[in-house]
């Protein structure tokens, strides 16, 4: 098989990301480096306070490093302002969170449609494209529904559903099953595997084993530097941990 050319999309150089509390300096993150292709599946592990969600922060634009350098798509993010960080986001990267936050009092179209109102289109564009994603994740039957009319799995469903209307090229998980049971996380994992297929770029924040091996690369982090960036050699798919949950019922 030939290599398929690796197009860069993220390159994080040298970053740092400090906060003072007080008197003291918490050095959250210490001089991270690292790049990661197009389509890329990658975990970022590490223990609570090794400096995850301060990374996915960065990652995502939702915070800028202190010290260094974040290249996104071939522009340098860490010095545009709040307001263009807005627009990039909106644009290349899709959120899904732990608690689905969703909009309680909105129906689970309207809030698939909502990234699709700042992104500028129109009413009838919203419905449609929101109808076509809400589908495609497996909840044609539940458009209407508002999330509490809704379980966890399903709920976490209209979040990725969010995450993709507006045609994003990176997805950010931060710990998309910790609040849902083996069974369901199964079945997300098995979606995020269908999304990475269809030619996402994959960043799966978690501190659980099991979930990063779904993952083609695992970088683990320890007191804000990269501890270990490898090749996962026992990638976890939908279908082999389908058939365990079956085996494990007879
Ligand atoms: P993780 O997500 O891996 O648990 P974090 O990125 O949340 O780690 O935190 C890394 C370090 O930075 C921790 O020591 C944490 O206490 C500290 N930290 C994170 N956010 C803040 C903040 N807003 N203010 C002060 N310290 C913070
Ligand atoms: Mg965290």
């Amino acid at each position: 098989m030939t290599e398929a050319i690796k197009e860069e999309i993220i390159e994080l150089i040298n970053i740092c990301r400090y906060y003072k509390v007080g008197t003291e300096v918490i050095r959250a993150l210490r001089g991270v480096s690292l790049k990661i292709y197009r389509n890329e599946y990658v975990a970022i592990m590490g223990a609570s306070g090794s400096g995850k969600s301060t990374m996915m922060n960065i990652l995502g634009c939702l915070d800028t490093p202190n010290e260094g350098d974040y290249i996104l798509n071939n522009n340098n993010v860490s010095i545009l302002t709040d307001n263009e960080l807005a627009e990039i986001r909106n644009k290349e990267i899709g959120f899904v969170f732990q608690t689905f936050n969703l909009l309680p009092r909105s129906t689970a179209l309207d809030n698939v449609a909502l990234p699709m109102i700042y992104a500028g289109y129109g009413k009838q564009m919203r419905f449609e494209r929101a109808t076509e994603v809400l589908s495609n994740v497996g909840l044609a039957d539940r458009m209407n529904h508002k999330p509490n009319e809704l379980s966890g799995g399903q709920r976490q469903r209209v979040a990725i559903a969010r995450a993709l209307v507006n045609n994003p090229s990176i997805i950010l998980a931060d710990e998309p099953t910790g609040n849902l049971d083996s069974k369901i996380s199964v079945e997300i994992m098995g979606l995020l595997e269908d999304i990475h297929k269809n030619g996402n770029t994959i960043i799966l924040v978690t501190h659980e084993e099991d979930i990063a091996f779904y993952a083609h690369r695992i970088i683990r982090l320890k007191d804000g530097e990269i501890e270990s960036d490898i090749v996962n050699p026992f990638i976890r798919t939908f279908e082999q941990e389908q058939l365990k949950l079956v085996e494990e019922k007879v």
